[in-house]
C-alpha cells in the first residue's frame, strides 16, 4: 500500500495535540506520522515536485533535512574513513555500462516476480502476497496471471542514439564501484588487506511497492564499505563489523531498546554468502533493516576478473602467495538511517502545563549547532548579535532568528534539534557576554564572548 506520499500531503495541518498524543510524552515517536509532519512543517523533507501534485514516493530534503542527511553521511566517514588507516573513500560513477551488471549479476537476477489481476487490473509483488491466489485489492481469487520477473534496475541511455551499444544503466548499488575499481585503488593507495574502500551516494532501485516514507523509495542513498581481507580471516573480520557498527548508531544517540543485530537464516542468504546479519531498528511498523552486514566470499571480485578479463587479487609478498580477497560488506542506508535518528530523537514532554517538542538528535546529527538570537530586534543589538554571529559561524552551522517572543524562538530551535541558543540582550552591550541556553536541559549560563566558542566546545565535544 502506497501511503507515504498522501501522508504528506494532509500534512500542513497541525492537528491540536490529543490524548493519544499525551500518552507519548516522554519517548521517541511511536507514529510515523509525527515526524512526517514536523518534518513537513520544519523544512526536513518535502514530497518532491509538489507544484505539480507530487512525484510518487520521490522527496526532496529542504534546508534542515539536506544538514541533516549530510551530517549522517559526515558522521559514516569520520567513523568509517577519517579515524582509521585502513579504509579509503572513493566516488564511482552513478551511470555504467551493462558490461558490470552482467558480471556483478544484477541484469540476471536483480529482479522481482510480478502478477497482474485480471479483475481489477493491479498489479502486485508475488512474493509479498499474503495469499498466492487472492487479490489484496478486490479480494478475486485465481485472477493472477503468470508471474513474470521485472528487472529493479533503471534503464537509460548514454549518448544520442537509441540503439543497443549505447544502453546503460543507473546503479542500483554502491559496492560496483568499489569491486572495478579494486586493482587501481590497490595500486594508488599502498594499501594492502585487510583494507576497505568507502562510498557514499546515490543508487537507485526501481521497486514495485515503495513505502514508509522516507525508508524505501527508487532514488536513494547508500554508505557502503567492501573490506578485503585474507580468505581465512574473513569469519574474524565478520564479527569485529557486526559489533563496529551496531556501536556507530549506538554512539550517535539510538537507544539500545530500538537497535538489534539479526542474523539471516540460511534460507535468507545468497548463494555465495557464508554469512549475514542485519543492523534493524524498531520504526513504527516494526524492526526493520538499516543495514545489511555481509560475508561476500570472493565472489564480486572474481566475477569481474573473469567478465573483464584482469586480474583483481593481491600477490602478499611476505608469503609469496597469490589470493583473491574474501569481502565483508557493510552496507548502510542513508536516507533511512536519517529517518531512524529522527524517530529516536523525537522527544515531547510537559513544561509548565504546555507540551514542548523536542528532537534529542546527537549534536555531531543535528543541522544547527547553535542558533544566535537577539533578545530584540531593536537596531541597537543587531551590530552585536550579527559580530556573534559571524564568531560562531565559522566554526559551526549556526541559525540566526530575531523575530518573536524569546520563548517561542526557543521553542522553535528544541523543535529542529539545536543544541545551543546563544542569546544577546541588552546587557550584553555593557558586559560583552552572552546567554549560552542547552536544548536538553533548558539551562542558562552567562558567558563572556571571548570565552563563547570555547565554551561552545567543550558542551558540543568537537
Ligand atoms: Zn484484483
Amino acid at each position: 500500500m502506497n501511503v507515504d506520499f498522501e501522508r504528506c500531503q494532509s500534512s500542513n495541518v497541525v492537528e491540536p495535540l490529543g490524548d493519544d498524543v499525551r500518552s507519548l510524552l516522554g519517548m521517541p515517536a511511536t507514529d510515523l506520522d509525527q515526524i512526517v509532519n514536523l518534518c513537513k512543517r520544519r523544512g526536513f523533507v518535502y514530497p518532491s515536485a509538489e507544484i505539480y501534485g507530487g512525484f510518487r514516493s520521490t522527496y526532496d530534503y529542504g534546508p534542515l533535512g539536506s544538514l541533516l542527511l549530510r551530517n549522517v553521511k559526515d558522521a559514516w566517514v569520520r567513523a568509517m574513513v577519517q579515524q582509521r588507516d585502513d579504509v579509503v573513500l572513493i566516488d564511482a560513477a552513478i551511470l555504467g555500462p551493462p558490461e558490470v551488471w552482467q558480471a556483478s549479476g544484477h541484469l540476471a537476477n536483480f529482479s522481482d516476480p510480478l502478477v497482474d489481476c485480471t479483475e481489477c487490473k493491479t498489479r502486485h509483488r508475488q512474493d509479498k502476497l499474503d495469499d498466492p491466489n487472492t487479490c489484496p485489492n478486490c479480494g478475486a481469487i485465481g485472477s493472477f496471471t503468470e508471474a513474470r520477473q521485472f528487472n529493479l534496475m533503471f534503464k537509460t541511455q548514454a549518448g544520442p542514439v537509441a540503439d543497443a551499444g549505447a544502453d546503460a544503466y543507473l546503479r542500483p548499488e554502491t559496492a560496483q564501484g568499489m569491486f572495478t575499481n579494486f586493482a587501481s585503488v590497490l595500486q594508488t593507495s599502498r594499501k594492502r588487506p585487510p583494507f576497505g574502500i568507502a562510498q557514499v551516494g546515490k543508487s537507485f532501485r526501481n521497486e514495485i511497492t515503495p513505502q514508509n516514507w522516507i525508508f524505501r523509495t527508487r532514488e536513494f542513498e547508500q554508505m557502503e564499505l567492501e573490506f578485503f581481507v585474507p580468505p581465512a580471516d574473513g569469519p574474524s573480520w565478520y564479527e569485529y563489523w557486526c559489533q563496529h557498527r551496531l556501536e556507530w548508531y549506538r554512539d550517535l544517540g539510538i537507544p539500545d531498546s530500538m537497535l538489534r543485530l539479526r542474523a539471516h537464516d540460511d534460507d535468507e542468504l545468497s548463494h555465495y554468502s557464508t554469512g549475514t546479519a542485519d543492523v534493524e531498528f524498531m520504526f513504527p511498523w516494526g524492526w526493520d533493516e538499516l543495514e545489511g552486514i555481509a560475508q561476500r566470499t570472493d565472489y564480486d571480485l572474481t566475477q569481474h576478473a573473469q567478465h573483464s578479463g584482469e586480474r583483481l587479487d593481491y600477490f602478499d609478498q611476505a608469503t609469496n602467495e597469490r589470493y583473491v580477497p574474501y569481502v565483508i560488506e557493510p552496507a548502510a542506508g542513508a536516507t533511512r538511517t536519517m529517518a531512524a535518528f529522527l524517530l529516536a530523537a523525537y522527544d515531547e514532554e510537559k513544561v509548565n502545563d504546555e507540551v514542548r517538542t523536542v528532537l534529542r538528535l546527537h549534536p555531531r546529527l543535528a543541522p544547527y549547532k547553535i542558533a544566535v538570537l537577539p533578545l530584540s530586534k531593536k537596531e541597537t543589538l543587531t551590530p552585536l548579535a550579527q559580530e556573534v554571529r559571524r564568531l560562531v559561524s565559522d566554526r559551526y552551522m549556526t541559525d540566526y532568528d530575531e523575530t518573536q517572543a524569546i520563548g517561542r524562538r526557543y521553542r522553535r530551535q528544541d523543535e529542529i534539534g539545536t543544541p545551543l541558543c546563544v542569546t544577546v540582550d541588552f546587557d550584553s552591550l555593557d558586559d560583552k557576554a552572552v546567554t549560552v541556553r542547552d536544548r536538553d536541559s533548558m539551562e542558562q549560563t552567562r558567558v563572556p564572548i571571548d570565552q563563547l566558542l570555547g565554551e561552545l566546545s567543550g558542551r558540543l565535544g568537537f
